[in-house]
């Protein structure tokens, strides 16, 4: 089972990344940001609430975005494994999703981090925002989610590293170099 954290700041190319490892190795796609931004478009309790955290580029709390996931894993036990994109998002996440795969037997195989610059993923991400209309994607929002993806997700390494499942990807280049780069961290650990 191959079981993977794509990590990196908002804007490094998890989504796009995920794609094409979802395709080569038939894993199941896990992303926090796709299950609120879908609570949302069904105007759920649930959804109205996010948003409003989400617009301001702050994080929805540990105990709602572990209960997604948590279900989500469950309903895919027989999978080939799982890739997890934008989760964890804080050391409280990280513990939470080690416990819940130690349940069925299940564990991390790697972290990947995607390293892209500040000033890269601000282009980016304006750039989404002017074609998709993401509500985040804009220049006050982004300069928050940048700076809680400082402070409260970027410890998430360091979880990771004492686990011996840290590998640091250089995220420039085009979309198949990046993707090869990964393709190779997954064969260390394979
Ligand atoms: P990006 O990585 O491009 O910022 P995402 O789609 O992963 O975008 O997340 C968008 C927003 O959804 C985040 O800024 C946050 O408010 C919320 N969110 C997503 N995943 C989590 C999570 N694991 N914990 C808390 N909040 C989350």
């Amino acid at each position: 089972m191959l079981n993977i954290v794509l990590f990196g700041p908002p804007g490094s190319g998890k989504g796009t990344q995920s794609e094409k490892l979802i395709a080569a190795h038939k894993l199941v796609h896990l992303s926090t940001g796709d299950l609120l931004r879908s609570e949302i478009a069904q105007k759920s309790e649930l959804g109205i609430k996010a948003k409003i955290i989400m617009d301001r580029g702050e994080l929805v709390s540990d105990d709602i975005v572990i209960g997604m996931i948590r279900n989500k894993i469950n309903a895919n036990l027989d999978s080939n494994g799982f890739i997890f994109d934008g989760f964890p998002r804080t050391v409280a996440q990280a513990g939470a999703l080690d416990k819940v795969l130690a349940e069925t037997g299940k564990a991390i195989s790697l972290m990947v981090t995607l390293e892209v610059p500040d000033e890269e993923v601000i282009q980016r991400l304006l750039k989404r925002g002017e074609q998709t209309g993401r509500a985040d994607d804009n220049m006050a929002t982004i300069e928050n989610r940048l700076n809680v993806y400082l402070c409260q997700t970027s410890p998430v390494k360091d979880f990771y590293e004492k686990q011996g499942k840290y590998h640091p990807v250089q995220g420039l280049g085009t979309i198949e170099e990046i993707y090869e780069r990964i393709e190779s961290e997954i064969k260390k650990v394979g």
